[in-house]
């Protein structure tokens, strides 16, 4: 029987590993009642709506403590999934873990399916289309096969594209042909072979328009891999809570093929972020762990986007300095933070150590200057395309950045010719070239099937 939307759903949200604290999520109409039938402390039915309870889970059959742990309770429709959401957060490792997952399992809920949690958000109209899209497409990308049909919606977009440039190329060969019928006219000639070198350079300009937004697809299944750094207490936990609270947010477990591994996304303003290193700037329960420089540089390394925060109310250190530097060949956005307190910082050194990257200015306690933030990210993004270093490129992906290539390149050709004064018939034989390149890109589309396809995967819950 295919999983109801309706069931109440449970998984471990957190790695699945020794030690640590672990989260187990239970989301849906009875995720308050299973998880009062296993735990012992307050009333889980009477507690106010996002509270955190300590307690202990107890095995109803033997009567057992498994573990001591602290139950978040969250009720609709202030939560990811717009669902009541339990959180239990047990410390017991992976044994305890899945024992307590089996036991909300054997009260009451299903295991949830990869992704199920960000479904149901976009079912309840918590996150649109494009939202849930980017972040099945994450989730599916490491997880499911299936991810496939997520995939070929995104090539939709570029088949659509791609049907219209044919158009126009053929509309130029139409042209070409009708002219070239006149041959005795050198002024048709000249005309058409202007006309040529005008549609070639506009197909050429949108094809590698169309490359650079495959990169972005890619980006948008793995997310931009983003370092927050700074010197201590600069603000970077802070930064991080308000963006993983941000309504906009999106906290996923993606479920791995061998093993369990969480990352953290959010999404700013369309553009999902893979926050790394996120352990690092976590503040626990009762250890502040200040994060030095170093540890900084070494999430650099793996950063496609750096957020460097300096604070506004205390002049440059020889930290900031050091990081300015090692940032300087990044991609980066400068986060002036503290801006509520007296500004001690020497701003037009900033400024001319920061050279032309963006520069916010936040308070980030007093929420100030993070709609400006967001907004930067997303102009970086889709108007500068950052591009993702990490990962090889998917394979259907692949094939397409191929064909729009050698498109590009049968452009090439076709430009060249008119610049060596090629006759024109020739030229239209590298036209016609490109144009049945981006044929084999859309062949085989069928993207009014696919959109119906996305659906009934999330309804399905598949
Ligand atoms: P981190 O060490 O870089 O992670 O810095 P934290 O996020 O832990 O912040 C250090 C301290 O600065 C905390 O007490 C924060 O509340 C405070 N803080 C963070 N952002 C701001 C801000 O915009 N203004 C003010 N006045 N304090 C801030
Ligand atoms: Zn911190």
């Amino acid at each position: 029987m295919a999983n109801s939307e309706n069931d109440t759903i449970a998984a471990i949200s957190t790695p699945v590993g020794e030690g640590g604290i672990s989260i187990i999520r239970i989301s849906g109409d009875d995720a308050i009642p299973v998880a009062q039938k296993i735990y012992k402390g307050k009333n889980l039915a009477k507690v106010p709506t996002h509270t955190i309870n300590y307690g202990h889970i107890i095995d109803p059959d033997t009567k057992e403590e498994v573990d001591e742990v602290m139950v978040s309770v969250m009720r609709a429709p202030k939560t990811y999934t717009c669902e009541d959401v339990v959180e239990i957060n047990c410390h017991g490792g992976l044994l305890a873990t899945n024992r307590i997952l089996q036991l909300v399992l054997s009260y009451g809920a299903r295991m949830a399916e990869p992704g199920e949690f960000t479904k149901r958000a976009f079912l309840n109209g918590r996150i649109d289309l494009s939202q849930s899209e980017a972040v099945m497409d994450l989730i599916r990308a490491k997880t499911d096969k299936s991810m496939k049909v997520a995939l070929n919606q995104l090539d939709g977009d570029l088949s659509r594209l791609i049907r219209h440039l044919r158009k126009d190329i053929l509309n130029v060969l139409a042209q070409v042909e009708v002219n070239i019928d006149y041959p005795e006219y050198d002024a048709v000639e000249e005309m058409t072979t202007k006309m040529l070198k005008e549609k070639a350079v506009d197909i050429q300009q949108r094809i590698q328009a169309l490359l650079k937004t495959a990169k972005q697809g890619k980006v948008l299944r793995e997310g931009l891999a983003t370092a927050i750094i700074g010197r201590p207490n600069v603000g970077k936990s802070s930064l991080l809570n308000s963006l993983l609270h941000e309504d906009k947010a999106i906290v996923t477990n993606v479920a791995g093929t061998t093993r369990d591994v969480i990352e953290e996304y959010v999404n700013v303003n369309g553009v999902p972020l893979k926050l790394i290193d996120t352990a690092g700037i976590r503040h626990t329960e009762d250890t502040v762990e200040k994060i030095g420089v170093e540890r900084s540089k070494k999430a650099l390394d793996a950063a496609d986007l750096v957020l460097l925060l300096i604070d506004s109310s205390a002049p440059l250190t020889a930290e900031d300095r050091e990081l300015l530097t090692a940032t300087k060949d990044k991609k980066r956005i400068v986060i002036l933070n503290k801006t509520d307190l007296p500004q001690k910082v020497d701003l037009a050194e900033l400024k001319r150590l920061i050279g032309g990257a963006p520069l916010v200015e936040t308070s980030i306690v007093k929420h100030e200057g993070m709609d400006q933030l967001g907004q930067k990210i997303s102009h970086m993004f889709f108007n500068e395309g950052i591009e993702s270093g990490q990962n090889t490129v998917m394979v259907t992906n692949a094939r397409h950045i191929g064909l729009l290539h050698q498109a590009n390149d049968a452009l090439n050709d076709v430009l060249k010719g008119i610049n060596d004064g090629m006759p024109v018939d020739l030229v239209q034989i590298d036209m016609t070239r490109c144009w049945d390149l981006l044929g084999e890109i859309t062949g085989d589309s069928y993207q009014d099937e696919l959109l119906d396809q996305l659906f009934s995967q999330f309804c399905l819950g598949k």
